[in-house]
């Protein structure tokens, strides 16, 4: 590890940023020959594998620690602790916050120290958590309201569940999307009573169709979480001791808490390349890059090497009409890195960058599931396999179930969404995502779940 003051003054591949995306972007660089790579991270350890955080990281027992679960562990690749990158002479500097970049000078400065000028840069600084100060709201930062997005948080978090636990009291999580509720499994698994409050008609409804949220939901509460549906946050409420006691809703009650997790979304930390580069939206959104991931201007026109990678570049996707997205997953972080360090090399994989959106999550041991593919406007779902995972939902068990989307437009599979696939049907899910085959909504309520591999076999 490098303190920023020992820093080369010039990087042939200036990597800002040093979360997951950097550590596979130091990984392809080391794979392919890429010399003279200089990754500079604000956080005070090397790239890790950020998912943990919010799955084995809160486990009671057994749980998951750094140096565990640094990159590429995730990937399937080695564990790149510190020593790791001074041995295949990468430069990583951490605790080393980038203050600014000016693209003119190809020049990037870390904030109190020195400069470090650049012959290419890969914008790798993610995207942060969304706060309940962030829209505002009145208590939003008092002691004992935590968001999670790094091991700090994680361990701030644990040192409040430790105490809450000597102290009694519950806790309350605020936004029911896979993040609030992994973090709701969390707690629970940890022994703390959990009340999940959120403004949807159901638990993930931004991932799954209503009825299978309604399952998701079932099987929370036969965990004994209490979930609060179509309950809108309005601020946090001091004890005595000025730490948060409680949250208060929109209908002006006020929940006991002893403790408070938002999980309320996240916004790309694109602001580095303020006025310098194309951002996504009304100045909020990621950096827009084109189908090779570099980064535009501000009149469009590719940067000359600037590149963006992972939670922080909005990228057309192809699979559907190169809409521009953000995908906040490890999937588009490792490849996207890969993708560009490959290109720096000079050995682009592809003509161009292509990503087939997935999502996953596991909870409370034996839950688990992946969603590949995309939900397009007016999307028909076709579940499965839900009367029996209504029942084992009720017993606090998992079983198989799922959905198929459907284009409306084209006739073709669009997603699948699949719980406690085996790895064969998860696999499945993936290849018939990725081909899109043209389906028909009867023949795949017929099948069910036994489409997956009967349709990937006729790939
Ligand atoms: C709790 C949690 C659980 C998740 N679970 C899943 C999951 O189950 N499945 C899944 O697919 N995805 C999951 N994700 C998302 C996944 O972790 C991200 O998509 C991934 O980390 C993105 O990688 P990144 O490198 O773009 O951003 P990050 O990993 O966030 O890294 C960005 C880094 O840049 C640093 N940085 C920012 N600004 C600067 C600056 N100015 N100077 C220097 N450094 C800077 C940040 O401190 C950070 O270390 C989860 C995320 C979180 C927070």
């Amino acid at each position: 590890m490098a303190a920023a003051a020992a820093l080369p003054p010039h990087a042939e591949v200036l990597v800002v940023g040093g979360g997951l995306a950097a550590g596979y972007v130091a990984r392809a660089a080391v794979e392919h020959g890429l010399g003279g790579v200089v990754i500079l991270g604000e956080e005070p350890v090397v790239s890790y594998e950020r998912p943990a955080l919010s799955k084995a990281y809160l486990f009671p027992e057994g749980a998951a620690r750094l140096p565990g679960f640094h990159t590429c562990v995730g990937g399937g690749g080695e564990r790149q602790e510190a020593p790791w990158y001074r041995e295949h002479g990468v430069t990583f500097a951490t605790s080393a916050p980038v203050e600014s970049i000016d693209l003119a000078r190809r020049e990037a400065r870390v904030k109190g120290g020195r400069a470090i000028t650049f012959g290419a840069l890969v914008v790798a600084t993610g995207a942060r958590a969304l706060t309940l100060s962030d829209p505002g709201l009145p208590g939003g930062d008092l002691p004992g309201v935590h968001s999670l997005r790094s091991v700090g948080d994680a361990d701030a978090l644990l040192a409040d569940v430790a105490r809450l636990k000597g102290a009694g009291g519950g806790a309350v999580v605020i936004g029911g999307g896979y993040i609030g509720a992994e973090v709701a499994s969390g707690l629970s698994l940890q022994g703390v009573p959990v009340t999940v409050a959120f403004p949807d008609a159901s638990l993930l409804a931004r991932v799954v169709p209503r009825e299978l949220g309604a399952i998701y939901e079932a099987l929370y509460e036969a965990k004994g979480v209490r979930l609060l549906k179509g309950a809108t946050a309005t601020g946090c409420v001091p004890g005595p001791d000025g730490r948060v006691a409680g949250v208060r809703l929109g209908d002006g009650s006020v929940l006991e808490a002893g403790l408070v997790v938002a999980g309320v979304g996240a916004r790309p930390n694109a602001e580095l390349l303020d006025g310098q580069a194309k951002r996504e939206g009304p100045g909020r959104g990621g950096l827009v890059v084109d189908s090779s991931l570099r980064c535009l201007g501000p009149d469009g026109a590719p940067l000359d090497r600037v590149y963006a990678v992972g939670d922080v570049a909005a990228f057309p996707l192809s699979s559907q009409g190169d809409v521009i997205v953000r995908q906040e997953h490890v999937t588009h972080a490792r490849s996207s890195a890969a993708y560009v360090a490959a290109a720096l090399a000079g050995k682009p994989p592809a003509p161009r960058y292509e990503y087939l959106p997935f999502f996953y999550s596991r909870v409370f041991g034996g839950v688990s599931w992946v969603f590949y593919g995309a939900s397009p406007p007016g999307a028909v779902a076709v579940p499965f396999g839900l009367a029996p995972a209504a029942a084992a939902a009720a017993e606090g068990r998992a079983s198989k179930f799922g959905a198929y989307l459907l284009d409306p437009a084209s006739g073709r599979l669009a997603g699948v969404f699949l719980e406690s696939g085996s790895p064969e049907e998860n696999e499945a899910a993936r290849a018939l995502a990725a081909a899109r085959p043209a389906a028909d909504a009867e023949e795949l309520r017929a099948a069910g779940a036994g489409y997956l591999l009967a349709a990937a076999a006729r790939l």
